[in-house]
């Protein structure tokens, strides 16, 4: 997801150097790139001018905080600017205090409505509704099957025209019906799409909505698109109106443009993306987690948060430094095991570092957390000089570790190859840009 800009931001703050304050050129050339940067990757002129105003107001001359970098800093302000443009808060469907609550979606054609309308029903179904579709895109035969099989799938019941029905108005008793006799509390609406708007299907739109009068109208945008997402979505506003947005197909080569432009330009809030086929890839929009995805750096917030609670720079940093040197010793295995108790679980450390996911599903947590204790006894009974030098403890050291720990031999055998494993683990998590990413979280 939107890997063009986060590389480019990447590549434009490794250029940062230095440790003290930031230099007028240094801003004014940063600034600069960012802002080719965001216009290459379609995000609206008028987006553009503001984030790097409000950037260069907040680094120019800017007081760096003396536990950060100025790389740090730029990373800092970027993001929370970024998180502001794209609305601050998840934005939530708003149900209906008297059901059902309908929801009406509209888009142009292969946007990826109808697949929406079941990933919502999903979505609604999980959280022990009784939902209900509706397939009123009678423009194609192909879309009325296409919502039913997915029905099938999501177990979900949907209306169908009857036969001799051409025009979706006509659909509407039978609708309200079905919604009475089933007690229906949220009821999605797939609607036709055409290539382009055109004047027929606003008019049938605007009719099917009127006569709905849903709670919901949201509109379905190919995250894939760009910038032509934004004139779409205002020709929609302005003839229909829209009370949100939904961007499919983040999965995809997604270009952050439109995204970042919308809500500026439209003032609606963006309520949920779609990140794949299957029904189950809906996710709430989380401005904080699409800044921290656009700008390539994991959930940085949260980690920062942490970090400020738990650790101090020096701390940090040099967790930092060994792991990526991949130099540590059990000294550093056992700060290093200590620092990671005062963060929190390893769960949530791996979960918030960029590419450490993948070791994270390989791991079993509970078992892990009990480990670490263990293996922080065993430590402490080593002497300096074999912490420093593992390669010495041969089996009458083992032996003597053992007792020391009350452990057994097998358990410091054990440490002995985990503590090799960690350090491999750790240099597969801290992949390319995981060095930065750690230090970007530093308190
Ligand atoms: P509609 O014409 O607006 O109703 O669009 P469809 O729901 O039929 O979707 C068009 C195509 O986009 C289908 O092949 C869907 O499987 C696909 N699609 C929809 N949403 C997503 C998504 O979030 N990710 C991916 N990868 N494909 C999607
Ligand atoms: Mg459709």
């Amino acid at each position: 997801m939107f890997e063009g800009l986060s590389q480019r931001f990447d590549q434009i703050l490794r250029k940062i150097t230095g440790k003290g304050l930031l230099t007028e050129s240094q801003v004014a050339e940063t600034l600069q790139e960012i802002r080719i940067a965001l216009l290459e990757a379609d995000v609206t002129l008028d987006v553009v001018t503001k984030l790097v105003d409000a950037l260069r107001q907040k680094l120019v001359g800017a007081e760096i905080a003396k536990a950060m970098t100025p790389v740090e800093t730029v990373l800092k302000e970027l993001y929370l600017e970024i998180v502001r443009i794209l609305g601050e808060n998840k934005s939530n469907i708003q149900l209906s205090s008297k059901p059902p609550t309908i929801i009406f979606l509209m888009g142009l054609q292969g946007s990826g409505k109808t697949t929406t309308v079941a990933k919502l029903a999903y979505h609604f179904r999980q959280s022990g509704k009784r939902v209900l579709m509706v397939a009123s895109d009678l423009q194609r035969l192909a879309a009325v099957e296409q919502l039913k099989v997915l029905g099938e799938q999501v177990g979900v019941p949907v209306v169908l025209p009857k036969e001799n029905v051409t025009r979706p108005k006509d659909m509407y008793p039978d609708v309200r019906r079905r919604w009475i006799e089933g007690m229906h509390e949220v009821v999605i609406i797939d609607t036709a799409g055409r290539l382009s708007i055109d004047e027929d299907l606003m008019q049938e739109l605007k009719e099917l909505k009127a006569l709905y009068n849903p709670k919901e109208s949201l509109l379905v945008l190919d995250a894939m698109t760009g910038q032509e997402s934004v004139r779409v979505a205002q020709a929609f506003d302005q003839k229909i109106g829209l009370d949100g947005l939904i961007f499919t197909k983040l999965d995809g080569d997604a270009r952050a443009g439109a995204i970042l432009s919308i809500r500026s330009v439209l003032g609606k809030p963006i309520k949920f993306i779609g990140t794949g086929e299957k029904t189950d890839r809906l996710e709430p929009f989380y401005p904080d987690r699409v800044a921290s995805r656009i700008i390539g750096m994991g959930d940085i917030q949260t980690l920062i948060e942490k970090a400020q609670h738990a650790v101090t720079k020096e701390d940090a940093e040099k967790m930092v430094n060994r792991v990526t040197k991949n130099q540590i010793t059990f000294d550093d295995f056992l700060d290093q095991i200590r620092t990671m108790r005062k963060m929190g679980s390893v769960n949530d450390i791996l979960s918030m570092i960029p590419g450490a996911s993948s070791v994270k599903d390989k791991l079993d947590m509970g078992v892990v957390e009990k480990e670490m204790k263990r293996t922080e006894a065993v430590i402490l009974s080593m002497t300096k000089k074999e912490r420093n030098s593992p390669e010495i403890i041969d089996g009458s050291r083992r032996r003597r570790i053992a007792s020391g720990s009350g452990t057994t031999v097998q358990v410091v055998n054990q440490v002995l190859r985990q503590f090799e494993q960690v350090r491999k683990m750790m240099r597969t998590a801290l992949k390319p840009n995981g060095k930065r990413a750690l230090r970007s979280m530093l308190p």
